[in-house]
């Protein structure tokens, strides 16, 4: 059930469901609104066709209650422009105020409702809430990809109330189309590229990969662990400890599976955790004991490059270095353009989690992907195979 098949949008009130989770700086500026515009199909869709356009979202991570640099109407005027028309805004999710506002909406306009996190209700599911959410809508449309792991009240709860109108936003099915599209029948070799920091947050993406993969290139922090349980001496770079048997578990799952694994060979180091520390390079199993590794070193970027220029489809989530800093930031900018090139090549290379897609603006290299997932988390747990709640909800 798709916005495709909607039937008639025309004076009906379409609850929108979209993350808007955008990032503020400290005038409350929209620094990056890339999660707004690629939610524009799916309202711009519903005022064209003379809907009335209510907007749900949350944004950031308040207490419970209103907190000003977490308002939705700090969004409001950029959204306006975006849509090139007025938007409204009301400072209640529920309740007769928000009805009146919805009432009073003419056709083809938006409405913005507050912080659904404003209300301890939405992130734990809460019925009641649900319910009083669906009186403002005649039909529910989910596009808030990005939340489709949790079962939120306005992400999942709440299409029961439109047994017969709740459908996924343009965005939504452009995300599992591209996710299907690595899942079934993907054009081999597929290689699967997992950095950041730790092994702990990515232990079940790592473990389904390995079923499906024919490369899995791992970076990062988690790198060290993996380094360590092969016997390797890794200073003080970040390592889980209690992490290492799971980690020869997993090497050894992918040795069963014949999966090409690699590991960087070479790492560069630095004496402290900064961008001003004295750096050296060294093997990754041999790192002085004062030193910790920040990013991958050369001989690892030529290794990971070459699979990844020879693979047809690619899939990348987490940075290969701590690429925040100029100095540790070269293994994942070449591996990131490693993607770019093999993308041109034509392979098909999917991006997602906040600190990839991150990395790949700071290089400037987003539009030489094939697909940037606005989904961390909820991509993930896509890949693994999981149900997620809000896809359930409306397939139900
Ligand atoms: P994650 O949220 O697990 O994807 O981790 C992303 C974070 O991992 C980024 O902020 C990176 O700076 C950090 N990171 C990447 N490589 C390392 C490393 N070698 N040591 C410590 N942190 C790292």
């Amino acid at each position: 059930m798709n916005i495709i098949n909607v039937p008639s949008l025309e004076g009906k009130r379409v609850l929108i469901r979209v993350d808007f989770n955008v990032p503020l700086d400290s005038d409350l500026r929209i620094s990056d609104d890339s999660r707004m515009i690629a939610a524009l199909p799916t309202i711009k869709k519903t005022i064209k066709n003379n809907g009335k356009a209510i907007i749900m979202s949350h944004l950031g991570r308040p207490k419970n209650c209103f907190e000003k640099k977490f308002s939705l109407k700090n969004i409001v005027k950029h959204l306006s422009g975006l849509l090139q028309t007025n938007v409204e805004f009301s400072e209640y999710c529920i309740g007769p105020k928000a009805y009146k506002r919805v009432q009073n909406l003419k056709n083809g306009g938006v409405l913005v409702l507050e912080n659904l996190r404003f209300y301890s209700e939405e992130k734990s599911g809460n019925e009641h809430f649900a319910k009083e959410l669906a009186k403002l809508g005649d039909i529910y449309i989910n596009d808030a990809f990005g939340t489709a792991h949790r079962a939120h009240a306005s992400t999942s709860v709440i299409a029961k109330f439109f047994p017969k109108n709740k459908y996924l936003g343009s965005l939504f099915m452009a995300e599992m189309h591209a996710l299907n599209r690595v899942l079934s029948a993907p054009k081999r070799p597929l290689t699967a590229i997992i950095g950041g920091s730790k092994i702990s947050g990515k232990i079940n993406i790592i473990k389904s990969l390995i079923a499906k993969v024919d490369v899995l290139i791992i970076g990062g922090g988690m790198a060290y662990t993996f380094a360590k349980a092969l016997g390797g001496k890794v200073g003080k770079s970040l390592v889980e400890d209690e992490k290492i048997a799971l980690a020869k578990t997993l090497l050894n799952e992918a040795k069963n599976n014949g999966v090409d694994f690699l590991l960087p060979t070479d790492s560069i180091n630095a004496d402290q955790f900064s961008n001003k520390a004295a750096i050296n390079n060294s093997p990754i199993c041999s790192i002085d004991e004062k030193y910790m590794g920040l990013d991958i070193g050369n001989e690892s970027i030529l290794k990971f490059s070459k699979k990844i220029l020879a693979s047809k489809t690619i899939i990348w989530n987490g940075p290969m270095g701590v690429f925040e800093m100029s100095n540790f930031e070269s293994g994942t900018k070449k591996v990131a353009s490693a993607i770019c090139l093999a993308t041109q090549k034509g392979a098909f290379s999917l991006v997602g989690g906040g600190d990839s897609v991150a990395a790949i603006k700071k290089f400037n290299l987003e539009g030489c992907v094939s697909y940037v997932s606005t989904g961390g988390g909820a991509m993930l747990e896509y890949l693994e195979g999981k149900k997620l709640p809000a896809i359930s909800a409306i397939l139900s």
